[in-house]
């Protein structure tokens, strides 16, 4: 008896798998070619200084509008285009696409304050050649390189750590910036940071969202921004949805917030329009 639910166990758990795998095959044949068909596409969520308000930047978000099934999150298609190999030819198109954008505000607003957040996936970082393809966009585009920052997640930068210091010293030599993202999530703590050269840190929303309810976490958040800028890093706070947040951040010292109580990802033309 047991081994008869065993075997329809197996079968039942086999045949969902392949439907798993199926439509990840599926969604990555789908994903390829999607940059040229037009599927994908850029928005820009708003980064705000919380002393005064004022906008400094925004950080580009990749949107998929699949032709039949509409938008598919990022959270999932990303992760194809990172397992499939995909995100290498996708990174820099979206590196190339986020600095054009950027330096189209640039021109209308006669100054280049404003900076452009790109995010670049571990695979991306492990591939061997990201320095050399920012130092192209950015030769291309004419983007002044410190208003470009390239986030890194916390995890991507573990391990191998020589190769990824000496990585993040030639991409700073060129003058971009290097932030951590997600920070707080891959517990590898900011002494550990010290060697690697970095300029800012983005406390992941899963803290900012339980820094009102939760004293562990606004005690850790708090360590976080204190350590930061011990180590002379600016922090930036993601997820910030209610104005308690904002205020109990602010508080607390961070220095600059994103998230939907300031704004949602919008259009490179909506962004141009919030800037005046
Ligand atoms: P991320 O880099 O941490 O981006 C922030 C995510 O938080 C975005 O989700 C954004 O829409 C969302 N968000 C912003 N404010 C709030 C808020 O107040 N509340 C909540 N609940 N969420 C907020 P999105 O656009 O779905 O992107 C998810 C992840 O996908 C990104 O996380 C990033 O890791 C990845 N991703 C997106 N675009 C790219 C890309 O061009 N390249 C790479 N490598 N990864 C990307
Ligand atoms: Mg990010
Ligand atoms: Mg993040
Ligand atoms: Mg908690």
């Amino acid at each position: 008896q047991a081994k008869l639910a065993g075997k329809n166990c197996y079968r039942f758990y086999s045949r969902a798998m392949d439907q798993a795998v199926e439509r990840r095959v599926r969604m990555e044949q789908d994903l390829r070619g999607a940059w040229e068909r037009g599927e994908l596409s850029l928005v820009y969520q708003p980064v705000f200084r919380m002393a005064d308000n004022r906008l400094l930047g925004a950080e580009a978000l990749l949107r998929w509008k699949h032709p039949t099934q509409g938008m598919v999150a990022p959270s999932i298609f990303i992760e194809v285009a990172e397992q499939s190999g995909l995100i290498e030819t996708l990174g820099p198109a979206v590196l190339r696409a986020a600095c054009i954008d950027a330096t189209r505000w640039h021109r209308e607003l006669g100054h280049d304050e404003l900076f452009v957040a790109v995010n670049v996936s571990p695979r991306q970082l492990r591939a061997g050649n990201l320095a050399r393809q920012v130092e192209d966009v950015l030769r291309e585009t004419g983007m002044a390189p410190r208003r470009l920052h390239l986030e890194l997640t916390e995890t991507a930068v573990i391990g191998d750590e020589l190769h990824i210091s000496s990585l993040l010293a030639r991409l700073r030599t060129s003058g971009v910036q290097v932030w951590l993202d997600d920070f707080g999530t891959g517990f590898s703590g900011l002494s550990h940071l010290r060697r690697v050269p970095i300029d800012g840190v983005k406390i992941d929303r899963s803290f900012v969202a339980d820094v009102l309810r939760d004293p562990d976490d606004l005690a850790l958040t708090t360590a976080i921004i204190a350590m930061a800028h011990s180590l002379g890093m600016t922090v930036v706070a993601e997820g910030v949805e209610q104005e308690g947040q904002f205020e109990v951040l602010r508080e607390r010292g961070c220095d600059l917030a994103q998230g939907y109580w300031l704004g949602h990802p919008m259009s490179s033309q909506e962004l141009a329009r919030l800037i005046g």
